[in-house]
């Protein structure tokens, strides 16, 4: 198979995963989430770094969602964390279920107030 067929499975199936640098850059340009396709190098859940080649550990980390133009904090995040520089990857099917979850009746643990400034 080609490897844009190949790609392009993989968009289909949702099994990529999605950067945090990549995703930070998104919410800024108001683009869609899921336009975006960084981090297609998965095997197995083991990952290259798309940023310094470094290899990914999977780990429980706390992520900033948006969602319906409302910031989340969720905890316990499954992602995969690049052991040298630190950056986040988290699969799409994990961003569809946050997503999921939070469209629904949910338990809310705790409320913070947020600062927007401008600088
Ligand atoms: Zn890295």
């Amino acid at each position: 198979m080609a490897t844009i067929d190949q790609i392009r499975l993989k968009i289909q199936e949702r099994d990529y995963y999605l950067s945090s640098h990549a995703e930070d850059e998104m919410v800024d340009d108001y683009l869609e989430r899921f336009n975006y396709c960084y981090g297609l190098r998965a095997t197995g859940g083991h990952m290259i770094c798309e940023f310094c080649e470094g290899d990914t550990v999977q780990k429980k980390v706390t992520r900033q969602h948006w969602l319906e133009e409302k910031l989340y904090i969720v905890e316990n995040v499954n992602a995969e964390v690049c052991s040298q520089c630190g950056e986040r990857y988290f699969h799409a099917t994990t961003l569809d279920a946050i997503d999921r979850l939070l469209k629904t009746e949910h338990p809310v643990k705790q409320r913070i107030e947020v600062e927007v400034v401008s600088f």
